[in-house]
């Protein structure tokens, strides 16, 4: 729990929410300025700034919880799919400094775009770019 975190304080109850799901080490509640009806912040409850900051059996949760949501909030908004994203870092539009996994319930003809849309101005690379980029995280995986 951090004071100044917005999120730590939705957990704590020092701010309301509308509480989605609970469980030991997950969270999740409504985002209030969804961008689709069912919008759901999926988090852990431990402080946590970037996927990459959380030990591995805290990440299983995340991802568990998010796993068992998706289909509800599907069902209970009568979604024909769902986006599923984390903003991992400021550069990648993060504003609230604490780990949070969107569920974003979309419909047939909604006009948004896919998570292709993010980017628009997308790299070409070469086959040796590729194998490159490979060798690169090959190197950086640590497990
Ligand atoms: P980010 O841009 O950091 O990935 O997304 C932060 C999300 O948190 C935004 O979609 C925003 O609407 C949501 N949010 C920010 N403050 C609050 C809050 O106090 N309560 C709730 N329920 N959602 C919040
Ligand atoms: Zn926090």
């Amino acid at each position: 729990m951090t004071d100044d975190c917005i999120f730590c304080r939705i957990i704590d109850g020092d701010i309301p929410s509308r509480t989605v799901y609970e469980d030991e080490d997950v969270f999740a509640f409504l985002d209030v300025n969804p961008l689709a009806t069912g919008h759901t912040l999926v988090i852990p409850k431990a402080h946590h700034e970037r996927l990459d900051d959380l030990p591995e059996g805290l990440s299983s949760s995340l991802f568990d919880a998010v796993h068992a949501l998706t289909p509800a909030i599907e069902t209970a908004v009568n979604a024909d799919a769902t986006t599923i994203g984390i903003n991992n870092g400021p550069a990648a539009g993060q504003e609230v400094p604490h780990v949070h996994v969107h569920i974003v319930p979309r419909f047939e003809g909604d006009g948004g775009g896919p998570i292709h849309a993010i980017e628009p101005d997308r790299p070409d690379p070469s086959d040796d770019e590729l194998d490159a980029t490979l060798v690169a995280i090959g190197e950086a995986i640590d497990r």
